[in-house]
């Protein structure tokens, strides 16, 4: 099997490299590195079956040779990275999931797409099942995420429909874990560095939204479980275990052992107030279920931290 990762280099892309090489799979991984970094896959490089290849898959999706599974998930993913970068999230989600989609239509092969909980946006129904179309503000900050992926979804299902491409999406519910840039400011990354720091751990608002957090291992193996069957989803991956910020900060100050206090700022415009997969149809479709429990997945993903922070990623911070 060989497989070509868009945004290979990133956070969530480098962990699904790395379970494709383990289990034989030849990859050929491609990224801008926009927001990823090649020190992701860097473990990487002397696989005989893989490959990183520099490229911006708005320009050029070219790959020789044959492909049996194009997995797609170049997009800048943490909200500070989209609202800085809103025309190049608008662009790799429509015309580099144009670009991805033709190169699994001209290889034959199966692509699946790395959709978002976002496209639930401030959810009217909670939990999110698949069958909720969402309530998401187009013209809001957050739009240009949101809206690329709506968009990306119903490009996805046109090449079903229309070329006969064997197509997947998966929408991702918030994943952490290893390889989360420190400074991507999202929320976990940020608690976990400031914890460290001992500096005040920032709770935007007072706190009370909510998010459900999954580990990056258990994602994984849902995207997976994805790639190697024939349905078209949308299905949720996503861990149910929900909590409000408050819980999640408190949470991380008393793993990481810190005297960090906490301190509120500004909620961001359009920030989602919770957020929950219903689960049942990946359980049901893919016989997923996240298997790894939060307390431990926070302690792997703080132990990773501590030893970065003596690593060039922390040590770059202005
Ligand atoms: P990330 O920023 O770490 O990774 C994205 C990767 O895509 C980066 O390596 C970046 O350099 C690359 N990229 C962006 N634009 C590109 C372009 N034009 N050409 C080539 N490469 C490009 O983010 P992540 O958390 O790993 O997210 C990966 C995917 O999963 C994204 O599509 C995101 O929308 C989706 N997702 C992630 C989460 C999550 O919680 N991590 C939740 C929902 C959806
Ligand atoms: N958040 C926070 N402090 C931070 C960064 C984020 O309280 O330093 C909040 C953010 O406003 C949101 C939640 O944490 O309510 C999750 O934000 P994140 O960026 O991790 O993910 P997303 O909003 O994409 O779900």
């Amino acid at each position: 099997m060989r497989a070509v990762v868009t945004g290979g280099s990133g956070f969530l892309g480098s962990h699904l490299c790395e379970r494709l090489v383990a289990r034989g799979d030849e990859v050929v991984a491609l990224d801008n590195f926009v927001t990823g970094t090649p020190a992701n896959v860097a473990h990487l490089a002397d696989e005989p079956g893989f490959d990183l290849v520099e490229v911006d898959v708005t320009r050029d999706v070219t790959v020789a040779g044959d492909v049996d599974l194009v997995l797609h998930l170049a997009s800048p993913a943490s909200p500070v990275d989209y609202l800085q970068l809103p025309i190049e999230t608008l662009e790799v989600g429509s015309i580099g999931t144009m670009h991805a989609l033709a190169l699994a239509r001209e290889k034959g092969a199966r692509f699946v797409l790395a959709s978002t909980s976002e496209v639930y946006g401030d959810p009217a129904v909670h939990p999110q099942p698949e069958s909720y179309w969402g309530h998401v503000n187009p013209v809001g900050p957050r739009g240009v995420y949101d809206e690329a992926k709506r968009f990306a979804e119903a490009l996805t299902l046109a090449h079903r429909s229309t070329h006969g491409v064997d197509t997947g999406i998966v929408r991702i519910f918030n994943t952490f874990g290893p390889r989360m840039r420190p400074d991507d400011g999202r929320a976990i990354p940020n608690f976990i560095r400031q914890a460290l720091a001992g500096q005040p751990v920032t709770v935007a608002g007072d706190g009370s939204q909510t998010r459900s957090i999954c580990y990056v291992d258990d994602l994984i193996t849902g995207i997976l479980a994805m790639a190697d069957s024939e349905h078209a989803g949308p299905v949720n991956i996503g861990n149910p275990h929900e909590l409000s910020m408050t819980e999640l900060a408190e949470w991380i100050i008393e793993l990481t052992g810190s005297t960090s206090t906490i301190r509120h700022i500004a909620r961001p415009v359009d920030d989602p107030t919770v957020r929950q997969p219903d689960t049942a149809l990946a359980r049901e479709l893919l016989g997923w279920e996240p298997q790894v429990e939060i307390e431990d997945a926070l302690r792997r993903t703080i132990d990773w931290f501590r030893s970065e922070a003596q690593g060039p990623r922390l040590r770059a911070r202005p």
